[in-house]
């Protein structure tokens, strides 16, 4: 299938690994040309000399906190009118609610809803104005299904989430799109770091709850980065403009219900 993508720019932030990698070079294979952030230089330029090598698109790397209005304002700069925008932080670290002080939530709700809110603000009425937009936010499954010790990001996010499903059915009119894409078990270093915080806190070695979380999962494994950018390739597509305020869950089926 053709998705319509080349030649288009896309701002994917907080990509030099993971599933914002997984979407960077999701677009790159369908022509579209990159602006790509992360936070340290030394991998985010890997990744976007390894885009470029492979897909021969054009690559913008540039190194910085997305969650700070410097950070957004460099990406904005380098890309004031994108077609795409691919919302994405590091998620908050695991603890318990009653550790958590005014700040910490202040981070949490900084990184990952306002930091989205801010991006589709400053890009959304040009993507209007050119008849043309997709904006995927990378949240998470516990949007769907909280994750007691990820407190943080089930309220930052589902934050986000709600903001989202009012303006998405004001966008589309002008063939403006805006979903989220949920995350379940994705074999990334955010993975990692979250069972090495619950192997310390139970005592259980880390390969042994590796391999009992995959074999948990109806898939029988984690998701990869490559699923991940395909399907955020699929609603970013010319073929998805019919497709807006949705949340689609990526877990291998771990969610039991029905819808
Ligand atoms: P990851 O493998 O750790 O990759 C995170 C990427 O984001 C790296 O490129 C990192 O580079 C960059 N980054 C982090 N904070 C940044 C910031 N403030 N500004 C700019 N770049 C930043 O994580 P992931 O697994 O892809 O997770 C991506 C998102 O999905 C996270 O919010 C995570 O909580 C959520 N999620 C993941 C899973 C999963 O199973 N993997 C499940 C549910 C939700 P630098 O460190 O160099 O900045």
């Amino acid at each position: 299938m053709d998705l319509g993508l080349s030649g288009k720019w896309a701002i994917v932030c907080a990509s030099s690994k993971g599933l914002g990698r997984g979407c960077a070079e999701a677009l790159a294979e369908e022509g579209v040309n990159l602006v790509i952030t992360a936070r340290t230089a030394s991998t985010l330029n890997e990744t976007a000399d390894f885009i470029r090598d492979k897909w021969g698109v054009e690559v913008k790397a540039l190194a910085g906190d997305i969650t700070t209005p410097e950070g957004r304002a460099d990406v904005l700069r380098a890309c004031p009118n994108p077609d795409i925008l691919v919302n994405n932080a590091g998620g908050p670290p695991p603890g318990d609610f009653q550790d958590w002080s005014t700040d910490d939530w202040m981070k949490a709700l900084n990184a990952n809803m306002l930091t989205p809110i801010e991006l589709i603000k400053a890009t959304v009425n040009g993507m209007r104005e050119r008849k043309f937009g997709r904006i995927v936010n990378i949240t998470s499954a516990a949007v769907k299904a909280p994750i007691d010790i990820l407190g943080l990001s089930n309220g930052a996010r589902a934050g986000l989430t709600g903001f989202v499903a009012g303006i998405a059915r004001k966008t589309v009119i002008d063939n403006v799109t805006i979903n989220a894409l949920l995350p379940g078990p994705f074999d990334t270093d955010r993975l990692k770091s979250n069972f090495e915080t619950v192997a310390k806190s139970t005592g259980m070695p880390l390969e042994q709850l590796r391999k009992e979380r995959a074999a948990g999962n109806p898939a029988g494994r984690f998701g990869t980065a490559e699923e991940f950018g395909a399907a955020c390739a699929f609603l970013c597509s010319d073929k998805a403009g019919f497709i807006t305020g949705q949340n689609l869950l990526l877990d291998g089926g771990a969610f039991p219900g029905t819808l």
